[in-house]
């Protein structure tokens, strides 16, 4: 009996030997963990799904590199006086709980800082409603079905093909010049005849038809066309992977490939597509990250 508790008890000495050697050979590996010099702030509120923040990263001395990650995505970054400016975007769909970020900056003496963060992201809390429809305007015959999943891979492709910096670092602006109201609220979780659908990936704000629409901030034109449920639809790639969406136009007045500058406009409010009557349905998504476009408005980038 004695002898198995010692043997045992020597086993968890020689686990404890194979463990603290093991994390000496990772710290030679990583010799990165000098992260108490890397400050990493988040100023405001919790983070919610669907948000979009922006993280200031410091040291005691200028940063001349950084590198950010948080759930797959590599984050756009801006520099100025020694310092970065991260956007973070949460996806709505994020299980709420604490998500590392991972940052990794080069300071000017060459030192290089690695910290990881966690971000606790906080339920959306978004509303729930109840639609009770015909089935015939609910169910999908196989032939637009095939097409729905045939527009559904040219988004993916578009969403996944970004390339290059930002070209943006400066405040964006609504697509619709005055006051507007917004008649669907982002995340709004639809259950359509019991089943429920996917949320509302975008803000819809009510229009009168023939109203211009403008782009939120300089970019490329990622796309043009006509999609079963977004009707005539305009997408912008600002660069670093961020896009706004505007959907249902009446008609759109830009082509693929085409650089727009914040305010130009990209076409008309109107109803197409699946829509009960003229609207703008404003969207925006950071490398997959889709998230609520308003929070666009308020950042706080130079
Ligand atoms: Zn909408």
């Amino acid at each position: 009996m004695e002898g198995s508790i010692a043997a045992r008890s020597r086993e968890t000495v020689m686990r404890q030997l194979r463990v603290s050697l093991l994390l000496g050979l990772l710290s030679l590996a990583h010799p990165l963990g000098v992260g108490a010099d890397l400050q990493v702030k988040l100023p405001g509120e919790p983070v919610v799904q669907g948000d979009l923040r922006d993280l200031r990263v410091t040291a005691a001395e200028p940063l001349i590199g950084l590198e950010a990650h948080f759930r797959g995505a590599s984050l756009p970054a801006h520099a100025g006086g020694g310092a970065y400016t991260v956007l973070l975007a949460v996806d709505l769909e994020t299980p709420p709980g604490p998500h590392p970020v991972e940052v990794t900056a080069q300071g000017q003496s060459g030192q290089r800082y690695h910290r990881r963060v966690q971000i606790t992201v906080v339920d959306g809390r978004f509303p729930l409603q109840h639609l009770t429809l015909p089935k015939a305007m609910v169910d999908l015959d196989a032939k637009t079905l095939e097409r729905v999943r045939r527009e559904e891979a040219v988004l993916k492709s578009i969403w996944e093909t970004w390339r290059g910096e930002p070209y943006w670092w400066h405040a964006f602006i609504a697509p619709l010049d005055g006051k507007t109201q917004i008649s669907s609220t982002f995340g709004l979780r639809r259950i359509i005849n019991g089943q429920p659908r996917s949320p509302h990936t975008g803000v819809d704000f009510e229009a009168e038809a023939g109203t211009p629409v403008r782009a939120s901030n300089r970019g490329v034109v990622a796309y043009v066309g006509e999609l079963f449920f977004s009707g005539n639809s305009v997408i912008v790639h600002h660069g670093g992977g961020l896009f706004t969406m505007y959907y249902h136009l009446q008609a759109a007045r830009v082509e693929p490939g085409q650089e727009v500058a914040k305010g130009d406009i990209l076409g008309w409010v109107g109803a197409s597509g699946r829509a009960t009557g003229p609207h703008l349905h404003w969207g925006a998504r950071l490398q997959g990250a889709r998230f609520n476009p308003e929070r666009l408005l308020k950042l706080s980038v130079p």
